[in-house]
């Protein structure tokens, strides 16, 4: 068995049992493989491994990478999602190619995405990315923009509002980290009142999957504990 089939087994169970210790379903967790800076040959792995999404950060690697496996055998199995900073010259290229995108956090980005989704794809799964801990990152809205945003992404046509995203602050503390996880779930719960087709919040990575998933994630987003440690090329 290769390291990255090894890694996936193991990731897979840590979601299990942090899913089972709170009494959700571990199918009620999607697993993420967070795959930026890793070779096309390593995603095979994991695609043999049977993961089947994928989440990208730099959006010419993350097309470059799409259209590799676009010529595979099992490419129509493959989901992307861009789960980077997304700058507006380059949402065109994430509107044409991926299935999701995590981090639309101003009006503008959404409007582009929506305008420049081809007539013949299905809609954008779009998450609203909330800025819950890190007053120094510049990604992410606060909470109180968050109702007057999801109203105007919910009403563009050819996106489709799944839910939120967050990454929060490094912590290494468990309660610290459920702590500003269930903030997330609240504002997650209470914007369902009012689009109860939301379905998504992703939340979680290698270091935080456990208290995301006792607070509410649906989706982790987990790179190193399957890949490995990455080479920064960039942040
Ligand atoms: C890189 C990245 C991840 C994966 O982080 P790991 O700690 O390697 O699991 C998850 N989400 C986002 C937005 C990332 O940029």
């Amino acid at each position: 068995m290769s390291t990255i089939e090894q890694n996936l087994q193991h990731v897979r169970q840590q979601i299990a049992s942090a899913a089972q210790a709170c009494d959700r379903a571990p199918a009620a967790v999607t697993l993420l493989a967070v795959s930026k800076t890793k070779s096309v040959v390593q995603i095979a792995e994991a695609i043999a491994a049977g993961q089947h999404c994928f989440g990208e950060n730099y959006v010419q690697e993350g097309v470059d990478k799409i259209h590799h496996f676009a010529q595979q055998p099992k490419a129509a199995a493959i989901e992307w999602h861009f789960i980077g900073p997304l700058q507006s010259n380059k949402s065109r290229l994430v509107a044409e190619n991926f299935a999701w995108c995590h981090t639309v956090d101003r009006l503008r980005i959404a409007q582009r995405l929506s305008d420049q989704r081809p007539e013949s794809m299905p809609p954008l799964n779009v998450l609203i990315q909330v800025n819950i801990s890190d007053e120094q990152s510049k990604s992410g809205i606060c909470l109180a923009e968050l109702p007057a945003l999801a109203t105007a992404v919910a009403a563009l046509p050819k996106l489709r509002l799944r839910g939120l995203m967050a990454i929060p602050a490094p912590e290494h503390d468990y309660q610290r980290q459920l702590a500003v996880f269930q903030q997330m779930y609240q504002a997650y719960q209470a914007l369902r009142q009012q689009y109860p087709q939301l379905d998504t919040l992703s939340m979680g990575m290698s270091d935080d999957m456990s208290a995301a998933i006792a607070a509410g994630s649906t989706l982790v987003r987990i790179g190193t504990a399957i890949f490995g440690a990455r080479n920064y090329v960039g942040s």
